[in-house]
């Protein structure tokens, strides 16, 4: 299942792309702007405060998961099954539905009909999610369908997965990027709810088999942009053979409402480092000859 299709994207990889946004991620990071990608199922979005209180969506609910109460709609998660019929009753666009099943030959289809569009600009799909491994039957189905058209393939992975479970994969996919939050392990498990020893092994092992490939960073003040980490990651990366760089992407709140739509707690304490210090942790990996950029909200590269 896939939460989003995302046609003429600029910044998953070169030229123009389609990114495919796959349902359902291991991690739990803490700083993560797409927390409708965590479930494997489709979910509702339901925004509060745009609601006026009809009962439309009431009426439309099979399993009596919605109900007014002082004049506004009150969801019980325990009872949606996130099958939207509630979603086109209501007029005030509070209810959304993530997820979407599209058939592969679909997919395929959308991918074949843009592929003008990456041949004239060096682009092509970019997986991206969600963790995109995470579903090696559809990602497989689809990888093998772009290597017929031609169309080449990136990944966007949180590099927590079973490698030796996606070598197939793994070969028909051209340009590789990898999250890495932090170095150490005890703090990686606190910050995203899983160890870190899995990532850093599929890293190594993807570097001993000659691919190159791309270290992401996000940033976040006081979680991880600590000096331990920045030299934790420069002490990594001076081992890879085949590293192509490290892109530091600095936190944004751009996910903030999706929480609200979800019911879930959302800390709004979280900030960006410095400008300052981000260029200074550009600096000491530039110094150490690492290929590292900062890539600001919009995609943009200093
Ligand atoms: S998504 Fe389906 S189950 Fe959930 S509230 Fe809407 S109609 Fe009911
Ligand atoms: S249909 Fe929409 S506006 Fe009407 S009560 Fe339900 S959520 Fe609120």
């Amino acid at each position: 299942m896939l939460f989003n299709v995302q046609r003429w994207s600029l910044h998953d990889g070169p030229g123009i792309r389609t990114t495919l946004f796959f349902k359902g991620c291991p991690l739990r990071c803490r700083w993560c702007s797409n927390p409708e990608s965590w479930s494997f199922d489709s979910q509702l979005l339901f925004f509060r405060q745009r609601c006026s209180g009809c009962g439309a969506c009431v009426e439309a609910c099979p399993q009596g998961a919605s109900q007014i109460v002082d004049g506004r709609a009150v969801l019980d998660r325990s009872r949606c099954t996130g099958c939207g019929q509630c979603v086109a009753a209501c007029s005030s666009t509070a209810r959304e539905v993530v997820g979407l099943d599209l058939p592969v030959a679909d997919i395929l289809r959308l991918l074949r009909r843009d592929a003008v569009f990456y041949r004239s600009s060096g682009g092509g799909v970019t997986f991206s999610g969600g963790e995109p491994f995470a579903q090696p039957g559809l990602l497989g189905q689809i990888t093998e369908g772009c290597a017929v058209a031609g169309i080449p393939m990136a990944v966007e992975t949180s590099g927590f997965f079973d490698l030796d479970d996606v070598h197939a994969i793994l070969d028909e996919i051209d340009t590789i990027h990898v999250d890495l939050k932090h170095t150490d392990d005890a703090v990686h498990r606190r910050l995203t709810g899983v160890s870190n020893r899995l990532i850093i092994d599929n890293i190594n092992r993807l570097d001993t088999m000659g691919r190159r490939l791309t270290l992401r960073i996000p940033l976040v003040h006081g979680l991880t942009d600590d000096a331990s980490n920045i030299d934790g990651i420069i002490r990594l990366c001076r081992r890879l053979q085949h590293l192509a760089g490290i892109e530091l992407l600095a936190y944004h709140p751009l996910g903030a409402g999706k929480y609200a739509g979800l019911d879930l707690p959302y800390d709004s304490s979280q900030a960006a480092p410095a400008p300052e210090a981000m260029q200074r942790m550009i600096h000491r990996m530039r110094d150490h000859h690492l290929n590292a950029s900062w890539v600001g909200d919009l995609g943009e590269r200093q």
